[in-house]
């Protein structure tokens, strides 16, 4: 473990780093600086897409602390390269390195696949084999890090037979389609649009598993913790945003604060156990859900103290709530994990005591 590594701890990235996305939040939430400078200053520091997942959780719990943008496209690079880890395939496992680097930029466009596994969604993309070869076909309506330079996508694909696969798709391969990047609430930094494929020729050592659903249900903890992550550091940078203000504040909101203070470190216990353990899935449902209700109160109330300052639309504070209304779209959606806690036995979804947390 370097000094760096060492460093991380309680969502806290090392002082130069947290200067750094601090300092750029502005600029990145009004599209004039580009997120992928800082994953290459996070790769600068040798903490983009990590192997380890704790590290990777702390670094974006950091990030989002000062800038949900830049940590929501560090989370999407990450989830690359976590696929890519868990493949069989060698040709995408040398990739990695290029992926830590920040030199292949990944995009991950899982969401459509991610609803399909619990029976919510069709897959929207499609595959038929061309002798060895994969054809593929279809649109995704939402993916981020859409660089026009260029981008590393994993998506989700049904094949002939009921067969169903991941694909990972390099954004030069002729017939990959992504549109204009869309002007959003916030977030528009992440180049985020759909994808659509036309006819897209991949060698087999672009399927990261043809294993569909065991290689979902094993990424799955992962996905929905380093989520979990950007949710946590939302509302941690929310809680000390409204902390400034507290002084002069009304005593019902200085105990709102207090509660949602606890609230945060008994959900950041539980979230670095369950990051321990990486499972089971149904508790880790309910710990992503639970963070990102968390974090919409914690932007809540730092409006409420920070009154009419907050409002100003060049207020880090409206950008937090402009940034939390992503939370419950964000895929698995609040609606979705509803979907999904409804139907497990209560004693799987019962997520490690978080404390104080409610
Ligand atoms: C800025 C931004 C960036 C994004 N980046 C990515 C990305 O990088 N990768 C990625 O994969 N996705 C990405 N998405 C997509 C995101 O993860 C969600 O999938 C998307 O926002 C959900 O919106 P939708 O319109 O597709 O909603 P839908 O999935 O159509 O859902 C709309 C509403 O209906 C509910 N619903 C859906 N299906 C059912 C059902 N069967 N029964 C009952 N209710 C249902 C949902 O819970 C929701 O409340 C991004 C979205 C945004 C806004």
């Amino acid at each position: 473990m370097t000094a760096v590594h060492a460093a991380l701890t309680d969502g806290a990235l090392p002082p130069e780093l947290e200067a750094y996305f601090a300092e750029r939040a502005e600029a990145v939430d009004r599209g004039t600086a580009d997120v992928r400078d800082g994953l290459r200053h996070l790769a600068d520091h040798g903490l983009l897409a990590h192997p380890d997942l704790a590290t990777n959780c702390a670094v974006i719990e950091g990030v989002a602390r000062h800038c949900l943008t830049s940590a929501f496209s560090a989370w999407a690079h990450t989830m690359v390269a976590e696929y890519l880890s868990l493949s069989g395939s060698s040709a995408l496992q040398a990739e990695l390195p290029r992926l830590r680097r920040a030199e292949t930029i990944g995009s991950t466009a899982m969401a459509p696949a991610m609803q399909h596994l619990v029976g919510l969604a069709d897959l929207g993309v499609q595959f038929r084999h061309d002798r060895e070869r994969y054809v593929v076909d279809g649109a995704v309506r939402w993916a981020s890090n859409l660089f026009i330079e260029g981008f590393l996508v994993v998506v989700g694909a049904a094949g002939p037979d009921g067969a169903r696969a991941v694909l990972a798709i390099a954004s030069d391969a002729p017939g990959v389609h992504a549109g204009e990047p869309l002007e959003l609430l916030a977030l528009g930094a992440t180049r985020s649009s759909s994808l659509r494929f036309e006819g897209v020729a991949l060698d087999p050592s672009g399927v990261v598993s043809a294993d569909f659903a065991p290689f979902l249900r094993a990424v799955k903890p992962r996905f929905l913790l380093l989520q979990s992550s950007f949710c946590l550091g939302l509302a941690r940078g929310a809680l000390e945003g409204a902390r400034l203000g507290l002084e002069r504040s009304f005593a019902a909101f200085r105990g709102e604060h207090d509660r949602l203070s606890a609230d945060l470190h008994a959900l950041g216990a539980r979230h670095r156990r369950l990051i321990g353990d990486l499972g089971p899935t149904p508790a880790v449902v309910a710990h992503r859900l639970e963070v990102a209700r968390m974090a919409q109160r914690a932007v809540d109330v730092e409006l409420r103290v920070a009154g009419g300052g907050g409002y100003r639309a060049s207020s880090s504070t409206a950008r937090r709530l402009r940034e939390a209304a992503f939370l419950p779209i964000q895929s698995p959606t609040e609606g979705h994990l509803l979907f999904e806690l409804e139907r497990a036995a209560p004693d799987e979804v019962s997520a490690p005591a978080a404390g104080g947390a409610r």
